[in-house]
């Protein structure tokens, strides 16, 4: 009897995990006749409303059970296909690794609020043939642009270049007709056969050995190590075809929307259809599409952002992290979570290859290969036998630029040659805006943020100063605040709008383009660039570390990296390690076509050994050396760092729970902790903020030991606990 009383219970009751951080798993009862399986997204009754939650696995999410004459009823199942184990599995892993809560990690799954629900059908707008009564210039202008597009208002007014106002003014004299799409409409299909691209030795190999692996359907991680140049992205086609063959989808996680543009050109010339895209900027109508072919597994190739990898695909086949390398993929608030490492759990738990592709990849990617966890593969040579580019230094204390200026004569003498030849070159400095530090010539008055410890950005283009860390902007003042002189603003240091303006000033016939986010920030800015690059109608870029990466330019022959050192300032781990990626990955944008490259590197530091690795084109030796140095300092792939900071918008409130935590903090031999300390970014939008930085031998339980310790105190209603384990930035 107790036996059958037992199922029984079990079968009525489920345990949901909410939606919701603050609020713990609550247990509810089934409706007569409904039935849920593990993984069902469901609606049930809090209070007077009601909240959305996931049926969890029996037995997974602890918690107290409360009495079953007290359980109130699930209210409704909603019509999206159950969360699958490995994906429940990956969610909590990523909670636990990451210190985060469950319903944090959960909530990126269904990313797509209107995925769950809302309307199947939209209107978009399109030229219905007819004239309007009177033409005006904008009208003209409109009618020429949107010639056999098809979109909503908004989408046309940014293809058009009108406004928005004037598109309206054509839809009621007819001339711009209405028309319902339903939103899940199928996405084109990709054919694994369109076009066999002729692949060199290397690659050939390499792509066997990964459709090998697709075939095989089980997990295997691979670092995918090729130079610039080499074609990885063709070479990674191939397994990508084999998945597409069997039926199975395939992640490609991007570290920037601004890359997607070529990706997506590349990928129709192989496949003859678009893959499904996934990042912040789709509409809300397009997440919805998105997720909805994702989970019902219409969507055969997803090319996304980090926040894809979250996503309920239902017969993932193989996941690609190109550019594994870039730190763009470790996320900076709420979870703080790595989607280059997640990735390889995802795989672990999916049972399918992973492939982290990179010319440099980090240091931990390269010690897995090391010890046999990952299998490498080397594309050691450049495709179609061009050569990798010559790095010379300029040691700036004995090339000065002229006085106001940041280009050295060696660099100028070399910009100049490549217009004379007509070729394009690349200049890098990362550093958004025209100058990163404003002062009054008159009192010395620096601009700050009023929300940040931060100094504010002049950014000239838009005639602001910007503050990069939380958004603050401001008109530049006609008069000093301080002291009320007029017309006292001076600019310290260069931004690459300074730099842009340099290149006018010297090149005058140069056309100049600066190429960053504030330029380039959403996809169709980006693919007006990359095709105004490719067809030669720009022969200077300037840009910030958003032109190290992805793009391919065959005219391109002369990178100058305005100041190697940049990186090296500041307070990160990982500093040395990110100079050589992004200066090897910028010098790998130079020579890519038949003309030789020339990479000219501007420094003050020409012996310092990262400068001095890039200049012999020793990567061996550089990571020789990094390896010792973090071996050293027990970092990671050695030991392990997490930071925890407290934020309050009370300075008092946040030093004072700072302290008492300190006084608690756990005492272990495989563990120390340093702080608290007020955090460089001692103020951020409005919030003090104090830090505490673990570091931990490996064998060190480093989630518990945090989690433990922070479980035992109560924070006050207005102080923030963030826990980032294995942190990029120390700020
Ligand atoms: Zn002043
Ligand atoms: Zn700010």
């Amino acid at each position: 009897m107790q036996g059958i009383a037992t199922i029984c219970r079990a079968m009525q009751r489920v345990r949901l995990l909410i939606l919701n951080a603050a609020l713990g798993p609550l247990d509810y009862k089934l409706p007569e006749g409904v039935e849920v399986a593990p993984g069902q997204v469901v609606v049930a009754p809090l209070g007077p409303r009601t909240v959305t939650g996931i049926v969890w696995d029996a037995g997974r999410l602890p918690g107290p059970e409360i009495d079953a004459s007290r359980l109130r009823a699930l209210r409704e199942v909603l019509p999206v296909p159950p969360l699958a184990e490995p994906l429940r599995r990956l969610i909590e892993w990523t909670a636990d690794y990451y210190c985060a809560p469950l319903a944090s990690v959960a909530r990126m799954v269904l990313s797509s609020g209107g995925a769950i629900g809302g309307p199947t059908t939209m209107t978009e707008y399109r030229l219905s043939g007819g004239m309007p009564e009177r033409m005006t210039p904008q009208r003209e202008q409109a009618i020429e642009a949107l010639e056999g597009e098809q979109a909503t208002i908004r989408e046309l007014a940014g293809l058009s270049g009108v406004s928005e106002g004037v598109l309206r003014g054509l839809v009621n004299q007819g001339v711009i007709e209405p028309v319902s799409v339903a939103i899940d409409r199928p996405f084109e299909i990709s054919d694994p056969d369109y076009h066999q691209p002729a692949l060199s030795g290397d690659q050939l190999t390499v792509a066997k050995r990964l459709v090998k692996a697709v075939e095989a359907q089980e997990f295997a991680p691979f670092l995918l190590d090729g130079v610039t140049g080499s074609g990885k992205t063709e070479t990674y086609f191939e397994p990508v075809a084999e998945a597409v063959r069997m039926g199975r989808q395939v992640l490609v996680l991007l570290p920037e929307i601004a890359l997607t543009e070529n990706f997506l050109v590349r990928f129709e010339e192989r496949f003859g259809a678009a893959p499904v895209q996934w990042h912040s900027s789709l509409k809300s109508t397009e997440r919805r599409r998105a997720w909805r072919a994702i989970a019902n597994g219409e969507a055969q190739v997803i090319v996304g952002a980090r926040s894809a990898l979250f996503l309920p695909y239902k017969q993932l086949g193989l996941i690609i992290v190109d550019e594994a390398h870039e730190i763009s993929f470790k996320q900076g608030d709420g979870v703080r979570y790595n989607a280059r490492d997640v990735s390889v759990m995802r795989a672990r738990y999916e049972k399918v290859p992973v492939v982290l592709a990179s010319a440099t990849p980090a240091l931990e990617s390269l010690h897995m290969a090391a010890s046999g966890t990952y299998e490498r593969l080397e594309l050691p040579n450049r495709f179609g036998g061009a050569v990798m580019p010559r790095i010379e230094l300029i040691n700036l204390t004995e090339e000065k630029p002229g006085v106001g200026k940041w280009l050295a004569p060696p660099l100028v003498a070399a910009l100049e040659d490549r217009l004379a030849k007509g070729e394009q070159s690349l200049l890098f400095l990362n550093r958004r805006g025209y100058a990163p530090l404003t002062l009054c010539r008159n009192c010395g008055h620096r601009f700050q943020c009023p929300n940040c410890s931060a100094w504010l950005v002049e950014h000239r283009l838009s005639a602001r100063l910007t503050c990069h860390h939380c958004g603050h902007e401001t008109a530049p003042p006609q008069v000093c605040p301080e002291c009320g002189e007029p017309d006292c603003l001076v600019a310290c240091g260069p931004g690459v709008e300074r730099i842009a303006d340099e290149v006018a000033e010297i090149l005058p016939e140069a056309r100049v383009a600066i190429a960053t986010s504030d330029t380039l920030g959403s996809p169709e800015r980006a693919a007006q660039f990359i095709a105004e690059a490719e067809s030669g109608a720009i022969d200077v870029i300037v840009g910030t570390q958003l032109v190290t990466k992805g793009f391919h330019f065959p005219e391109l022959t002369l990178v100058g990296v305005v100041d190697a050192d940049l990186g090296l300032e500041g307070g990160d781990l990982r500093a040395a390690e990110r100079t050589y990626q992004q200066v090897a990955q910028v010098a790998g944008r130079a020579g890519r076509g038949s003309k030789p490259g020339e990479v000219f590197l501007q420094t003050r530091h020409p012996d310092a050994p990262v400068i001095a690795a890039l200049e012999a084109g020793d990567r061996d030796a550089f990571y020789a050396a990094e390896t010792d140095a973090r071996r050293d300092a027990g970092a990671p792939p050695f030991g392990r760092w997490a930071a925890i900071i407290l934020s309050s918008e009370d300075e008092r409130e946040a030093r004072e729970a700072a302290n008492r935590l300190g006084d608690t903090r756990p005492e272990s031999d495989d563990l120390y902790i340093l702080g608290p300390a007020p955090a460089p970014l001692a103020l951020l939008r409005g919030r003090y903020r104090y830090r505490f930085l673990v570091n931990a031998r490996r064998s060190a339980n480093l989630q518990e030991v945090i989690t433990c310790w922070l479980d035992s105190h109560e924070f006050a209603p207005g102080l923030r606990v963030g826990v980032d384990i294995d942190p990029y930035s120390f700020v």
